[in-house]
């Protein structure tokens, strides 16, 4: 019989979520990995909004879900850690209910452990939470907790999360931890010691339905920006032959019907030439009728005439472009990934290439220590006048990064003991006047928005 693992997607505990192509790719890609080690693998995703038994509860309000796969969660209210009680705003639990995830775990039969991963920072109580529940549920099964949280603050989850093991290294395809893990459990079962990245799909076919795939063209990013913890968790730059990746394209649309697909690629445009143009030419040659998105936004820089046309024509939705400000000091400071009237030139191309203004949605940066009301709101009047549109992205202050220290001087927060207070919704390296006209520039980029 082949041994079972239970892989858990936890819960998000926070003041807002929203399902931007949020899916656990990570945990996707061991699990499809563990399948081809023959094992038998048990995916609860707690925030599953397909889930049958969620369907028949009435106390809680089916999530309203929008185009191309986005939309809200399954949303309870939940009372605030005592921590953020100062905060005046609800917090909730997103996802499934603890009883439909006790459901989950009870039809599972003696797992040989169970594999949770985590994601922000200050999501860990969703972590805790499961934990806490898998240990009630099956007493005898150890506990592996591995991904973001786990990587970022491995003392704060050794201290208090109730793993067995921890598994702390930055990005690796295949832990050696887990491997190792793996091989004491069972030492009768063949382990692999390294795989191949991007040698197997990610299992989405474990999803109880799949209205999109996530898709990594590349890991990592070549760039070093000092509020980004993406050098850390990915230190390694490599790209992924793009034949292949067309060809895991074309599996999921042939196979499962599927026509919309996000890149999590942090860096999608870098040496375009050879690896996405080569992709998305193949796209056009094949005449697919697919739409990408690009949750993570893209490199100013790379836009040129062709990129933008390949971008249209081949069915991306949204552009996201990475602006951050348009203080040029500041800019510098931040890594300087454009120069001056690139922007402009990027905006121009994509409208010619046949974009229309609320197709481009642009990150400006908010809530950076020293940062001041006026260099945001600048931006966010930049991006209007160069007829674009603003999407604030508030900084969270993030352990491991370039910015921590300075982060950890200015936050009105103990951010360096309690991870919750490192939610960008507190604004946690804003203090005073600045914090209290927040609302006034989220308006400002809303007005815009809605003009556009
Ligand atoms: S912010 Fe973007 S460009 Fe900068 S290091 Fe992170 S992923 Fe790379």
């Amino acid at each position: 019989m082949k041994p079972t693992l239970i892989l858990i997607n936890p819960w998000v505990y926070d003041f807002a979520a929203y399902d931007l192509w949020a899916k656990p790719l990570g945990l996707l890609y061991l699990a499809s990995q563990l399948r081809a080690m023959d094992f038998k693998v048990h995916l609860i995703d707690c925030l599953d909004i397909y889930n049958p038994l969620m369907e028949k509860i009435t106390y809680i309000k089916k999530p309203i879900r929008r185009r191309y796969g986005t939309g809200k969660f399954w949303k309870q209210s939940v009372p605030k850690p005592s921590q953020l009680s100062s905060i005046p705003r609800s917090y909730s639990r997103y996802g499934i209910t603890p009883q439909i995830f006790i459901e989950e775990l009870k039809k599972v039969k003696n797992p040989v452990a169970t594999l949770i991963t985590s994601l922000m920072t200050y999501w860990y109580p969703g972590v805790f939470e499961a934990i806490h529940l898998v240990k009630d549920i099956h007493p005898d099964s150890p506990v592996i907790l591995g991904g973001i949280y786990a990587t970022l603050c491995p003392e704060h989850a050794r201290d208090y999360s109730n793993a067995d093991l921890i598994i702390s290294s930055p990005n690796q395809f295949w832990p050696v931890e887990l491997s190792q893990f793996l091989k004491n459990t069972i030492p009768d079962f063949l382990i692999q010691e390294m795989v191949e990245p991007f040698s197997t799909y990610p299992a989405f076919d474990l999803l109880t339905k799949i209205d999109y795939v996530c898709l990594l063209s590349s890991s990592g990013c070549p760039f070093r920006c000092p509020y980004c913890a993406t050098p850390f968790l990915s230190p390694y730059f490599f790209k992924r032959e793009p034949l292949k990746l067309f060809e895991e394209v074309l599996f999921w649309h042939k196979e499962y019907k599927i026509t919309d697909f996000a890149f999590y690629d942090d860096a999608l445009l870098v040496d375009a030439e050879n690896h996405i143009c080569v992709f998305l030419e193949e796209v056009l040659r094949n005449n697919l009728h697919l739409r990408f998105h690009c949750p993570n936004g893209l490199h100013i820089t790379y836009i040129d005439r062709n990129i933008a046309n390949l971008l249209y024509k081949t069915g991306f939705q949204m552009i996201r472009l990475g602006l951050e400000t348009s203080d040029i000091r500041l800019q510098r400071d931040l890594g300087k990934k454009f120069s001056e009237g690139e922007f402009e030139r990027a905006v121009t191309h994509l409208k010619r290439a046949g974009f229309t203004s609320n197709q481009i949605g642009t990150y400006v940066l908010i809530g950076l220590p020293g940062q001041t009301y006026d260099q945001v709101a600048e931006t966010i009047k930049y991006v209007g006048k160069v007829r674009a549109v603003p999407y604030l992205s508030e900084y969270s202050p993030i352990p491991f990064t370039k910015m921590w220290k300075e982060a950890v001087e200015v936050s009105r927060f103990d951010i360096e003991s309690e991870p919750l207070f490192h939610n960008n919704t507190i604004f946690p390296c804003w203090d005073g006047d600045v914090l209290k006209k927040v609302s006034d520039l989220k308006k400002m980029a809303q007005e815009i928005r809605k003009e556009a």
